[in-house]
């Protein structure tokens, strides 16, 4: 049954580095779940309004997505995104895409333009060219390494290798439709080919009639775990509530030394933030209004 409250959460990456002011960050996403609230009570579609939210997030600068994103052990930037209409069960995904602003405006024209779920490499980037999106033309100049700061990392992962931050969105529109759509540059010094999660339909994103799900973490124990799915799976056909769904996703990927986090949210409007991580920088606006944004 769908009912007139709608509600969101949007994430800024896993990864937060103790001892930084994210203060900036914090102003930004509020600003962001403000804009996103107006859209969705003049009726904004929820995919619309997750779209939206990301490609705020990855234009900003302040996330490790987008213009904010990292270069990979090659020194070039290989961008991953994908997002889920669970108003109808289509999903559209683009992996190592270089040179285009937006990888989640290239990740719904896939989606929305071609007949396959999911384009990689130099075929995506021809496609991104076909579709007009828009090019960067010098990325050295562009991209403003967000997450210079964020070197934190865990044991588990080669010294090269560090959690960074991809940014997200879930969004329960008022006519009770449910999206995801999740956008990164990866991990720190990732090998060059290297894809995460992030542009994972069931890893990195979901989205169904019952829950919408983005992760943030070490993609390589997001994608072993199925995290998005699981978390739909374990309230279809566990029956388990989406805080406990949402808090059990997040302690396999701990379970096997990985850390991270997802932002949830279900049918209902519920909103659902565990990690496992020293932070995540996330923002949600609760069905009754309320709005929250912290990095820790
Ligand atoms: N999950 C992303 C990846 O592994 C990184 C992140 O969330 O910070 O590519």
């Amino acid at each position: 049954m769908s009912n007139k409250r709608f509600s969101l959460a949007l994430h800024g990456g896993a990864g937060s580095a103790p001892g930084h002011d994210y203060s900036q960050e914090i102003v930004h996403m509020r600003g962001l779940v403000e804009a996103a609230r107006d859209r969705l009570a003049a009726g904004a579609a929820a995919l619309d309004v997750a779209v939206e939210t990301v490609v705020a997030l990855e234009a900003s600068g302040l996330y490790i997505a987008g213009k904010g994103a990292s270069p990979n052990a090659a020194g070039a930037y290989e961008l991953d995104a994908c997002l889920m209409d669970g108003a109808n069960g289509r999903a559209g995904s683009i992996a190592t895409l270089q040179g285009f602003e937006s990888p989640i405006l290239a990740a719904r024209a896939v989606m929305e333009k071609t007949p396959h779920v999911m384009l990689a490499g130099e075929g995506a980037m021809a496609f991104a060219r076909s579709q007009g999106l828009k090019e960067i033309a010098d990325p050295e100049s562009w991209f403003t390494h967000a997450g210079a700061f964020e070197s934190n990392h865990p044991p588990s992962l080669p010294k090269s290798v560090h959690p960074t931050g991809t940014v997200g969105c879930v969004v329960r529109d008022a006519e009770g439709r449910l999206a995801a759509a999740t956008s990164t540059a990866g991990v720190f010094g990732k090998m060059p080919g290297r894809i995460g999660d992030s542009p994972l339909i069931g890893a990195g994103a979901w989205a169904d009639d019952n829950v919408a799900v983005s992760c943030t973490g070490q993609g390589e124990f997001f994608i072993r775990t199925a995290v998005a799915v699981q978390v739909a799976h374990r309230m279809r056909f566990g029956g388990e509530s989406l805080e406990a769904a949402a808090a059990a996703a997040i302690a396999g990927v701990a379970a096997l030394g990985g850390d991270g986090g997802l932002i949830a949210i279900d049918r209902d409007g519920n909103v659902a933030m565990p990690f496992a991580s020293d932070g995540v920088k996330r923002a949600t606006l609760m069905p009754d209004g309320t709005i929250f944004s912290a990095a820790f």
